[in-house]
């Protein structure tokens, strides 16, 4: 099929819309939990789930009910003034996320949350804060602060985050670039203990890199780096806006190590799918250099995202998304794992209910495969080159998984016999 004969038929195009995405040829209309249905009424598996921004599925039951009953209430306040959600809110994430980070303390206390909207501002946050920290606090000589980030990291589009991207699509025209920054390999930690000098601040870095295809490190990577960062007394500062609440079977990837980094961002799930919402969560004393007027954001916080913030917490801190995500993820990584080396996979890994494929080049690209998965009624989405990403909503049921699954194993063998 060509990309003009999937397009789903009825739906509206126009020339208003700006080219920064290339999206693949279907216009959906509605959604409920793993499946959405196009304008034509054809449904779809969802196994992208927005980039883990609908770990919970769309339109989960509680989080709707939460934002319907808050819409009802007051939905925004600016900072200018609190509101009666603000600190409930900033107390059940420090509860839950705290204790895994080093502010500590079986209930969190030792913990603060910064609130903000996208995933973009609470990256932009974590730096500002670590700079911010290594003047007050660490005497970094004024202007000469240092972030250590690694190569294929992705964390946003804001100039200053491009800025030490290593994508060129996602950086190439967009200078001057924000200064600052020192890229080394991903996994290598002796790269890090070189970058670190006098004027670094903190070493930022994806525990799972998901834009870059799913790239799960070395098992000693994270536990190396938190040794070394403590050693430096510099701040370990974990992006954890896609790896996190509850995709790799924790709550926070870094737990698969036993890692409990100085600051984490979280974003995506954290907006329950309804809308953005993100947050920076970590050490109190690092988070307490803002003060009133250093940073802000005029949505960051509103009433809405705490009441749909409270009810992602909530669903959280059962335990069931995480525990979802780990046994289906075996299931769903044993399945992969029998679609490699048949001449249809090259390779698959990845960490609970979250795989980063690759295609042997000569089978197709990666956009190949996923109009071939939207033909037979799948949403994925090509990262780079021939790989894909595929993260299901936690709450999938084992059946749509398996559903999901063979038409994979079926665009696969459709794909290896077209060449
Ligand atoms: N950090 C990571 C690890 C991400 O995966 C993303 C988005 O994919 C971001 C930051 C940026 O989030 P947003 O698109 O909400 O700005």
């Amino acid at each position: 099929m060509t990309t003009q004969e999937l397009r789903s038929p009825g739906a509206p195009r126009t020339d208003s819309l700006a080219h920064n995405y290339h999206p693949l040829p279907v216009t959906v209309a509605t959604a409920e939990g793993a499946w959405v249905t196009d304008v034509a009424g054809r449904r779809y598996l969802d196994l992208l789930a927005g980039y883990s921004a609908l770990n919970f599925g769309h339109r989960h039951p509680a989080l709707v009910d939460a934002a319907t009953r808050q819409l009802g209430r007051v939905t925004l306040t600016s900072r200018a003034f609190d509101h009666d959600l603000l600190h409930p809110f900033a107390d059940a994430l420090a509860g839950l996320v705290g204790p895994l980070t080093a502010a500590g303390g079986p209930d969190g206390r030792g913990a603060m949350v910064l609130p903000m909207n996208t995933g973009a501002e609470a990256v932009e946050t974590a730096i500002k804060t670590a700079r911010k920290w290594g003047y007050d606090v660490r005497g970094v000589a004024p202007g000469k602060a240092t972030i250590v980030v690694a190569s294929g990291n992705f964390h946003g589009r804001t100039t200053t985050i491009v800025s030490f991207s290593d994508d060129p699509d996602a950086r190439r025209g967009f200078d001057p670039y924000t200064p600052g920054f020192r890229v080394v390999p991903y996994g290598d930690v002796d790269a890090v203990a070189a970058a670190i000098d006098d004027t670094t601040v903190a070493v930022l870095m994806e525990p799972v890199q998901g834009e870059s295809g799913v790239v799960v490190p070395p098992d000693g990577f994270w536990p190396a780096l938190r040794r070394l960062t403590a050693e430096r007394d510099v701040l370990l500062v974990a992006d954890e806006i896609q790896s996190g609440l509850g995709r790799t079977g924790t709550t926070l990837a870094c737990e698969l190590w036993d890692v409990r980094p100085d600051l984490v961002t979280l974003g995506k799930a954290l907006g329950g799918g309804i809308l953005p919402v993100s947050a920076v969560v970590g050490r109190r004393d690092v988070l307490e250099v803002l003060t009133p007027g250093t940073h802000g954001s005029t949505f960051g916080g509103n009433p809405l995202a705490c009441a749909v913030g409270l009810a992602v917490v909530d669903l959280l801190a059962s335990g069931e998304p995480q525990a979802r995500a780990r046994l289906l993820g075996e299931r769903f990584h044993d399945r992969l794992a029998g679609l490699v080396g048949r001449g249809l996979l090259e390779r698959a890994r990845g960490v609970g209910l979250w795989a980063g494929l690759d295609l042997a080049p000569d089978r197709g690209t990666g956009r190949d495969l996923c109009e071939a998965l939207l033909a037979r009624g799948v949403l994925a989405k090509d990262t780079h080159g021939s790989t894909i990403r595929l993260a299901p909503p936690l709450t999938v049921s084992a059946d749509d998984l398996d559903v999901g699954l063979s038409a994979l194993e079926d665009a696969l063998t459709w794909l290896a016999g077209a060449r």
